[in-house]
């Protein structure tokens, strides 16, 4: 079957076509700009070049007609529009309500669109891109993808605030977390590369890209992850703060007459590696350059992002009663040599040692650690869209 995977932002759509037999990606692409001046769809299929398109989108409808006739036409096309069995959405915020990925159906909308307010940039997005999908492509099942749904299986000890148990009954204000769907795809990868099965072990992920968040899975079940509410809680990101004392926001205001919105803003977009670098770059290659060429900012930031990721592991080695493997992915954990060197190296009190020379892979799978190490380091390249598709198959077979 042909499986079509959505990935909906407020002003971008990205789409990846991909065969469930073969799991291999027919065609990949981007929309960018929607609703905006100079919107373009970018796409490459499989063993052709990649095709860039500059064409007015005013909005998600007309970008998925765009992502239809990219996949559809005659010249460049990959599929006959019948030929697309059915449709992965990836959605960001499930609440409580969603455990696992489900068919979508106008109740799922209904549960989707009640959690808005949990994520109000990104699930009114992927509402859109459903209801796109749906006037395109009427009869074609859909599959909503939850980025919380693995962490559900948090306890309640993990999951809870320590704020009035009140503000939790009214408004759900509890730890969510997010990237669940690759949390879920590492970890079972790992363990594959491990030849175990998820239930023996004790496993850490460390999801290092622009967005980071780490996870502790043992026995296959997630039980704690540093994202919360929303993606802003936990290790310092590309442009993102992490953990910081609430008290600071108020803090900020006073000093600088800044309004609630203005401080988000500088906590999401002006922060992490990013404002520790003196605004050097968000980029860890520019920041390994910056480092390695004593630019005093750049050691700043990598040193802090270092330090808070070492300290997750430290406090879910803790909360699991110890660990038996550390999987690094996404973009930093799985190009970045340099900063999972820097990790890993201060890892000696779980007795974790790493193979230098394993160390230097590029996004691909391979077990990093030493043969002494007392704790399996993997390299492990997340696939999102695979995971997607997997489960809208599963579901739409
Ligand atoms: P992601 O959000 O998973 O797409 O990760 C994007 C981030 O990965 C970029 O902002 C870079 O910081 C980082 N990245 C990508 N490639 C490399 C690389 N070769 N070396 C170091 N960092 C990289």
């Amino acid at each position: 079957m042909k499986i079509l995977v959505i990935n909906c932002g407020s002003s971008s759509l990205k789409f990846q076509l991909i065969d469930s037999d073969s799991e291999a990606v027919i065609c990949k692409g981007l929309c960018e700009r929607i609703g905006i001046d100079g919107s373009q769809i970018v796409y490459t299929p499989e063993g052709k070049d990649k095709v860039t398109k500059v064409t007015p989108m005013p909005d998600h409808n007309r970008a998925i007609e765009l992502v239809i006739e990219a996949l559809t036409n005659a010249e460049d096309g990959v599929v006959k529009l019948e030929e697309i069995g059915a449709v992965g959405h990836r959605i960001v915020h499930g609440g409580e309500k969603f455990t696992k990925s489900v068919v979508i159906n106008d109740e799922v909308i209904k549960a989707i669109e009640d959690v808005s307010d949990l994520a109000p940039l990104h699930n009114p997005a992927n509402l859109i891109g459903i209801r796109a999908c749906q006037k395109v492509m009427p009869s074609v099942p859909m599959v909503a993808v939850f980025d919380t749904a693995f962490h559900q299986t948090m306890p309640e000890e993990a999951y809870l605030y320590g704020l009035h148990y009140s503000y939790y009954e009214k408004y759900g204000i509890r730890r969510y977390g997010f990237h669940g769907t690759s949390h879920s795809y590492v970890s079972k990868r790992a363990a594959e590369v491990l030849g175990k099965d998820p239930s023996e072990l004790k496993m850490i992920v460390c999801h290092l890209g622009n967005g980071a968040s780490v996870s502790a899975v043992n026995g296959g079940k997630c039980v704690d992850t540093s994202m919360g509410l929303t993606p802003l809680e936990g290790l310092i990101m590309g442009t993102r703060t992490g953990d910081i004392d609430p008290s600071v926001v108020e803090f900020i205001m006073k000093k600088e007459n800044a309004s609630v919105a203005e401080v988000t803003n500088i906590l999401n977009k002006k922060s992490g590696v990013f404002g520790l670098s003196d605004e050097l770059s968000s980029d860890f290659r520019d920041l390994q350059a910056g480092y390695e060429s004593g630019h005093k900012g750049a050691k700043r930031a990598v040193d802090a992002f270092v330090y808070r990721v070492v300290k997750y592991i430290g406090a879910y080695t803790a909360a699991m009663g110890g660990v038996d493997a550390i999987a690094f992915t996404a973009g930093v954990g799985e190009n970045s040599g340099f900063v999972r060197g820097l990790i890993c190296n201060r890892l000696g009190f779980i007795g974790a040692t790493l193979d230098d020379e394993a160390n230097k892979v590029h996004g691909e799978d391979k077990i990093i650690s030493g043969a002494d190490s007392k704790v399996k380091l993997l390299v492990i390249p997340t696939n999102e869209e695979l995971a997607i598709a997997r489960d809208t198959y599963a579901l739409c077979k």
